[in-house]
C-alpha cells in the first residue's frame, strides 16, 4: 500500500512533468473507484493550467483556477506520466492529458479515489484530518494532549488520522521501535518523554523514507513497472521471528487492529 513517503515522492515526480501545463483532455474509463468519479465536474478543467500539485495526508491535489483534482492511491494505485499513445493496460482508469503526455492512474483493487473540489473550498475528505507529521503543527505538546485520555494502544493512536495523518502501519512499527515504546502500551500510560521522542522519530523515519524514495525511485515516465513504490531498509516491519538488529532478541509479531505489529520485547517497554 502506498504510504505517505510514496505519495510525497509521487507528488515530486509528477510535479516535474505537469506544473504549468495546460489540461487538454480528461478521460475517465471507470465510473467508480472507492467512490463515484465526478466525471462532469472534472471535465470542466479541460483548458485549465495546472498551477501546482500538493499533498494533504495521502491525497494528491492537482490545483487549477477552476477547481482541484484530488487523487488517492488506495491500496494498489500508481501514477505514471507517459506518452499519450502508450497502449492502455488493464486497470488504467484515468488519464489527465497535457498535450502529448498523460498522467495515467492504474489501480487494480479500486480502493483509490478520484474527486473534485470547487476552487477555494475544502473537500469533505479533508475535514477530520489532524496535522501533517512533517510540519511544525505536529508537536510533542499536540501528541501528549491527544494521548491524555486515550486508553487505546499507542500504535493505534498514532495511526489515527485525526491525531496525525500519514503514519501508516510500516512507519508506526518503525517509529515505535526507534522510540523504544511497546506498541501495546495504552496511550495514556506512555510518558511525556517517550511521546516527545516518538514525535521526533516519526518525522525522522518519514523524512528518511522520502529521501530514500527520491533517490531509488524509478522514473515516473517509464511505461512499465510500478513507479512510486520503493523498497526500504526497515528495523522491525516484516521481520517478526528474526533477531532484533539492536540486541539480537527474537522480534515478536502480534496483530493490533488487524495490522501486523512487530516489536522487540527487550528494547521496547
Ligand atoms: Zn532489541
Amino acid at each position: 500500500m502506498p504510504e505517505l513517503p510514496e505519495v510525497e515522492v509521487s507528488k515530486l515526480g509528477i510535479s516535474l512533468h505537469l506544473t504549468n501545463k495546460i489540461i487538454t483532455d480528461l478521460i475517465v474509463r471507470t465510473p467508480k473507484l472507492r467512490w463515484d468519479i465526478p466525471t462532469g465536474q472534472l471535465k470542466l478543467l479541460i483548458g485549465q493550467k495546472i498551477n501546482a500539485i500538493s499533498r494533504r495526508a495521502k491525497y494528491l491535489v492537482i490545483e487549477t483556477d477552476r477547481g482541484d483534482i484530488i487523487i488517492h492511491l488506495g491500496m494498489s494505485g500508481s501514477l505514471r506520466v507517459i506518452d499519450s499513445e502508450v497502449e492502455l493496460k488493464k486497470h488504467d482508469h484515468f488519464d489527465l492529458v497535457v498535450g502529448d503526455k498523460v498522467l495515467r492512474l492504474n489501480d487494480p483493487r479500486r480502493f483509490g479515489a478520484l474527486l473534485f473540489a470547487e476552487p477555494g473550498q475544502q473537500h469533505s475528505v479533508f475535514a477530520k484530518l489532524g496535522p501533517e507529521p512533517l510540519t511544525d503543527d505536529f508537536t510533542a505538546e499536540h501528541l501528549v494532549a491527544m494521548c491524555l485520555k486515550r486508553k487505546a494502544v499507542i500504535k493505534q493512536v498514532i495511526m489515527d488520522n485525526p491525531v496525525v495523518v500519514g503514519v501508516g502501519n510500516i512507519y508506526a512499527n518503525e517509529a515505535l521501535f526507534l522510540a523504544q515504546i511497546d506498541p501495546r502500551t495504552p496511550a495514556n500510560q506512555v510518558s511525556v518523554a517517550q511521546l516527545t521522542e516518538l514525535v521526533s522519530v516519526i518525522k525522522i523515519v518519514l523524512e528518511a523514507a522520502i529521501k530514500q524514495g527520491g533517490t531509488t525511485l524509478k522514473d515516473f515516465s517509464q511505461t512499465d513497472g510500478k513507479p512510486g513504490y520503493f523498497a526500504q531498509s526497515l528495523n522491525v516491519y516484516g521481520r517478526g521471528g528474526l533477531a532484533c538488529l539492536h540486541c539480537q532478541t527474537i522480534l515478536e509479531q502480534v496483530k493490533i487492529g488487524q495490522r501486523a505489529t512487530v516489536y522487540c520485547p527487550k528494547c521496547q517497554k
